[in-house]
């Protein structure tokens, strides 16, 4: 899509966003979501010069070009934590378990990405799918093979979104062509880092698949990446099912608990985000928090490949940080509102709850994610200075959604009929940094 730079455009819709922690309020507590019925949010140069109601900004900058949207929503672009871009195909898989699943599903279709052509249309298709359902910036998982990933970095750069990602590294236990030497991965993940990390809105993401598949070499060329590079993320997972964390204890019979592993090669900082985390000790909720990593929480994996109930309790009890992840293709989609609403239906049968209310399942969908990946001075809600990312909501006109949020009272109750109800079809524009990066044509 061609990015249009804009200047000074004032966009009137109901706003919302959440620029302080509503997990620091009580569910309910009006001060956990900033909201504008009748809002304006002013954007020039590509960034939030105010955001406020409609006619305050209005009356301030009458220059402004008035962006009519009434009757729908602008929230802050929606931020994927975790997602894979090689598993785009294979959505849906119903029935497995994790191991079970990589091995029939998921590492065949990985192995595929060495078709360097398939892999540039997968990538094509997998950043369609995050931009048509407002997703501004994710963390994504590239794929074992150099020449994929590159193709995903360049398709990204096209797409104007905000890719972290990088080459994931394994050299055990998956399938002999998804494998690769130590050296191998150091250098093509070196060569990834100079050139695209820093390009653009793109940045790069050492990734050890998971410690399963990761020999103690191949976790200290991680540990080297991460030295050379001071300004690379971490991703990879952690603790997501109960049959792997036994292997795991098999494989690092030294190591204390998963997370203990990727503490001895310094993968875990403020740096890393983590994904699953559904069966934690307590201890190692204390360590993730003391050193602010951040886990990615993705419900509808969880319950698809039947991890667990993710203890979000315990997560935020100890101040560990959880954005949401769709964790495509385990997940069952990019949309982040319908990833919100599992978080919500999951935490409503966990053992251990917590309640989830619309301000708080935004923030793990915009804000939450920008704390993970350390861009929060830059994207994750509309504080002046900040990037113009966001998306437009509007529900279909003579849709159910449309019956709701008119019959709605108040805004917050409205924004939690869009994460009941709202999916691709609702998401009519998105924006980064001020430029048109999906359109549905309207
Ligand atoms: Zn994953």
């Amino acid at each position: 899509m061609t990015p249009v730079r804009t200047q000074a455009e004032l966009f009137r819709a109901t706003i919302v966003h959440t620029p302080v922690n509503p997990f620091s309020f009580e569910t309910g507590d009006p001060q956990s979501l900033i909201c504008f019925e009748d809002g304006g949010l002013l954007v020039r140069d590509g960034r939030i010069f105010r955001c406020d109601n409609y006619t305050t900004v209005q009356d301030a900058h009458p220059d402004a070009v008035t962006v009519d949207w009434r009757g729908g929503f602008i929230l802050p672009g929606f931020i994927d934590a975790h997602v894979h871009f090689p598993q785009v195909r294979i959505i849906g898989a119903m029935g497995r378990t994790l191991l079970d699943w990589l091995d029939a599903v998921a590492l065949p279709e990985e192995a595929r990405m060495a078709d360097t052509g398939y892999a540039a249309e997968t990538a094509r298709l997998f950043l369609r799918g995050l931009a048509s359902h407002g997703t501004t910036t994710a963390l994504v998982f590239g794929a074992h093979f150099a020449d994929a990933t590159a193709e995903l970095f360049e398709a990204a750069h096209a797409s104007g979104l905000r890719i972290v990602s990088g080459l994931v590294v394994s050299d055990r236990l998956l399938r002999p062509e998804l494998h690769v030497t130590p050296e191998r991965a150091h250098q093509d993940s070196r060569q990834l880092i100079e050139r695209y990390h820093g390009r653009g809105r793109l940045r790069y993401a050492v990734t050890p698949r998971f410690a399963y598949s990761t020999s103690e070499s191949m976790l200290e060329v991680c540990q080297q990446l991460m030295a050379e590079h001071s300004d690379v993320r971490l991703q990879t997972h952690i603790n997501e099912n109960l049959s792997e964390i036994a292997e795991l204890r098999r494989l690092f019979p030294w190591a204390s608990d998963y997370l203990a592993i990727y503490e001895r090669y310094g993968l875990s900082g403020n740096r890393s985000v983590m994904a699953h985390n559904v069966h934690p000790t307590a201890s190692e909720l204390t360590r993730l928090a003391s050193v602010g990593t951040a886990v990615a929480h993705c419900p509808c994996s969880n319950a698809s490949l039947g991890s667990g109930v993710f203890p979000l309790k315990r997560h935020v009890d100890a101040g560990v940080t959880c954005a949401l992840g769709t964790d495509v293709g385990g997940g069952m989609g990019f949309g982040m509102l319908k990833e919100g609403l599992h978080a919500y239906l999951m935490q409503r049968l966990a053992p251990d709850p917590i309640a989830l209310d619309a301000p708080r399942l935004l923030y793990m969908a915009t804000r939450a994610g920008a704390e993970a990946l350390g861009m929060e001075a830059d994207v994750g809600d509309f504080r002046p200075g900040k990037a113009a990312d966001f998306v437009y909501v509007r529900p279909p006109e003579g849709s159910v959604l449309e019956g709701v949020v008119r019959r709605a009272e108040g805004v917050p109750q409205a924004l939690a009929s869009l994460f009941t109800l709202a999916g691709a079809e609702s998401v009519r524009e998105v924006r980064v940094e001020g430029d048109i990066v999906f359109s549905n044509g309207d």
